[in-house]
């Protein structure tokens, strides 16, 4: 990987050492211009005919999402966040009284909080299930779990945002797919750090957001529903673009674009279609080698420090680093970092709900393939 060209294209590389990309990642030019190119369009020649004339390169968002996750074209929606891409999946799904919902407890707090909505309204059962010793979910307890049967859905994510871990998603797809149950897969912090293929981790729907590790636009994100279950999904909102209306009835779309909505950012979808485009011709197997190398090294770094923990927990770890400095708040390191131009973020406990092991706040400090080992040294130099 030529590093020195990758930091070259983007902008941001010039002006601060970049530790958040499990936040929002840097975009690179390629995807800046996409987005201000398009609304200097919109701004010249007016938003529908902009849209009217970049309507191929619009209708390639799908072909560079799906060829990006190994999915078809018609199994992409373009959404505004990887939250309302996940909610029109999860809310799209006829659960029934007694209807269990299987998660981990690295779950994020949005999706739980879906759940407990859910299971109010339905009747439906959460259930976390346990951790395996590494902290990621216990395989054999999840078989367990499905073996009693009852189980509606299996939802989890790929990488939490705090913890470090990278869940076994294609081991647990292969258990859902055993058991004949559905499985919804966030994998936020994993599509653009580490190869996702959605026919080989055998996820039924996937959402994830542009902004992180794709270093797509903010306000943009994607939804795949597998081709053959589209039909049995109805979202919980439908507009005139996600279904016909047929006076005095409607017909959903027969693919994934039900789940959309006819208004849209189309300067961001076209920077997300140009993010998604920079990572494939990349290679996601790069890609990840490099991310969980220097992450590699960002971990040792911290735990050579004497008063320094590093918390990250899982036997296959990603681009998120977390840890703690005694005597010092995480907040107070975030600011130091930003004196000495280097971004990271604190893990905030509320996004993680049911977490039994997180601590109150730790730094993180989340790698990309941009970094540089000069950059980690930078950070470990600065901290107290
Ligand atoms: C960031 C994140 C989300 C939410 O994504 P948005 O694009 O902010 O809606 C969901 N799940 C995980 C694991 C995340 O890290």
């Amino acid at each position: 990987m030529d590093v020195g060209r990758l930091r070259a294209d983007t902008p941001g590389c010039a002006r601060v050492a970049h530790l958040n990309n499990a936040g929002a990642a840097l975009p690179p030019r390629p995807v800046l211009e996409a987005v201000t190119g398009h609304l200097e369009l919109e701004a010249t020649i007016g938003g529908y005919e902009a849209a009217e004339q970049e309507k191929d390169a619009i209708e390639h968002f799908y072909d560079a999402i799906a060829g990006l996750i190994g999915a078809r074209a018609d199994e992409i929606a373009y959404v505004e966040n990887a939250t309302r891409a996940w909610d029109m999946a999860f809310y799209a799904i006829p659960f029934a009284e007694g209807d269990r919902i299987l998660t981990t407890s690295g779950e994020y707090s949005s999706n739980a909080i879906a759940y407990r909505q859910v299971a109010a309204a339905k009747g439906a059962r959460v259930e976390v299930v346990p951790d395996g010793p590494d902290g990621a979910i216990s395989l054999p307890a999840l078989e367990a779990e499905l073996a009693k049967g009852g189980v509606r859905l299996v939802s989890l994510n790929h990488v939490p945002t705090h913890n470090g871990l990278v869940n076994p998603a294609a081991e647990v797809g292969r258990l859902c797919g055993d058991h004949g149950v559905l499985y919804l897969l966030d994998a936020c912090q994993s599509v653009g750090q580490l190869a996702v293929d959605v026919r080989e981790i055998g996820c039924d729907m996937l959402s994830a957001t542009g902004r992180k590790f794709l270093r797509g636009p903010r306000g943009t994100g994607f939804l795949y529903v597998r081709r053959e279950i589209v039909p049995t999904l109805e979202p919980p909102f439908l507009d005139l673009h996600a279904a016909a209306w047929r006076a005095p009835d409607y017909v959903p779309r027969p693919d994934a674009r039900r789940f959309e909505t006819w208004e849209r950012f189309v300067a961001g979808q076209l920077g997300l279609a140009a993010a998604a485009g920079y990572a494939a011709a990349l290679g996601m197997d790069e890609i990840e080698k490099r991310v969980t190398a220097l992450a590699a090294a960002l971990r040792a770094g911290l735990a050579a420090r004497p008063g320094t923990s590093v918390l990250d927990r899982g036997t296959h770890r990603s681009g998120i680093v977390t840890f703690t400095v005694d005597g010092h708040e995480p907040q107070a390191i975030r600011r130091i970092a930003r004196e000495h131009g280097i971004n990271v973020n604190v893990s905030n406990p509320a996004a993680h709900g049911y977490d039994p092991d997180a601590v109150p706040a730790a730094v993180r400090a989340s790698v990309h393939y941009y970094n540089t080992e000069e950059e980690l040294d930078r950070l470990l130099a600065a901290l107290p």
